[in-house]
């Protein structure tokens, strides 16, 4: 059983022998996730149930030769990486991107990594630094903006040297599966809904809906929802502000090109090649509902093509100049607190 291959499909669990393994595959694969600490797999036994799970509904080629975490690592990854320019099967699965617990509409779960800061950088004594810089960085809340994805698992590839390793981060690289796994990638999610006009900004309920009618002339790449936060994707960020608290949410979007932010502190002048540039304040968006309503700067990253990824030597840079910009202007909630 291939159940990876019914979840971006309309046929989900289609196959009514496939319901139960699946569904006891999933609960336990989100079992699986509470024993992941800061990345590292502490406790494999729900794995290995999950994996005996799969195989006591049917016996696919590779369960034999594979470590139980990394056929399911391997599941995931399959699909995905199919759809992502430059990222190989190895990219992802040695990214260790784990189940958040959350699941797209069509039920494939949202993946993320933890990192905790290791390495203490401030020196002076009256730094007395009480927690890291706290960063969420998401890719792929729009489905069909595929180098979004593609570039934060090239970023998480560099997560083991110390310039990131000051920070805290929680990376989740395709928070709309559905939306990249559509037979066509698509922007919004398997509800048809704009993941990212989806946020509850003040007045939403009469601004997004009039915005979609009269600015987008109800463009369906633009749908709105019918509610703030009415879909697993956007409520999974949602949720994920208010437990991890981000010092700064780094979002990244194609294809224009250029810089937005939203927020309180300084924006950056340039990443890479990518400039300052304020593309727009949506009602419904994430820059607008935490930038602007929260206080958490949000940078919004638009790589300049959603499908050709750039040229290596830029997406170092573009990750260079995005963590020196953090660590000169974003302060931590401790140290605003103090203000
Ligand atoms: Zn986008």
């Amino acid at each position: 059983m291939r159940w990876w291959t019914q979840l971006g499909g309309n046929n989900l669990f289609s196959s009514t022998s496939s319901v139960v393994a699946c569904v006891s595959l999933m609960l336990l694969i989100s079992s699986a996730n509470a024993s992941v600490v800061a990345g590292a797999v502490t406790n494999t036994a729900a794995a290995s149930a999950a994996a005996s799970a799969t195989n006591s509904a049917s016996k696919p080629p590779l369960a034999s030769t594979l470590s139980p975490n990394l056929k399911i690592i391997t599941d995931w990854c399959t699909p995905l990486v199919a759809r992502l320019p430059k990222v190989s099967l190895n990219d992802c699965r040695n990214s260790k991107v784990m189940p958040t617990g959350a699941k797209s509409v069509n039920g494939f779960p949202i993946l993320a990594r933890d990192f905790a800061a290791t390495s203490k950088t401030d020196t002076k004594p009256d730094s007395k630094r009480k927690q890291a810089i706290k960063i969420l960085l998401i890719g792929g809340i729009h489905g069909d903006e595929k180098t979004a994805s593609a570039i934060v698992f090239k970023w998480l590839d560099s997560m083991q040297k110390p310039a990131a390793q000051e920070f805290q981060w929680k990376v989740a690289p395709i928070v709309n599966p559905d939306g990249l796994l559509a037979a066509k990638s698509k922007r919004v999610n398997a509800h048809g809904v704009d993941l990212n006009r989806n946020f509850p900004t003040p007045n939403w309920e009469q601004d997004a809906p009039r915005y979609w009618a009269n600015t987008t002339r109800s463009d369906p790449r633009r749908f709105p929802g019918k509610a703030p936060i009415s879909e697993p994707e956007s409520r999974w960020v949602f949720d994920t502000i208010e437990k991890f608290k981000p010092d700064v949410i780094i979002s990244v979007h194609a294809p224009f090109g250029v810089l937005d932010f939203d927020g309180p502190v300084t924006p950056p002048i340039r990443f890479g090649r990518l400039m300052f540039n304020r593309v727009g304040v949506y009602p419904g968006s994430l820059g607008n509902y935490s930038g602007v309503h929260k206080d958490i700067p949000v940078v919004t990253i638009e790589l300049p093509n959603a499908t050709v990824m750039p040229p290596d030597a830029e997406v170092q840079r573009i990750w260079q100049d995005m963590l020196g910009w953090i660590k000169r202007n974003v302060p931590t909630q401790a140290k605003l607190a103090q203000r």
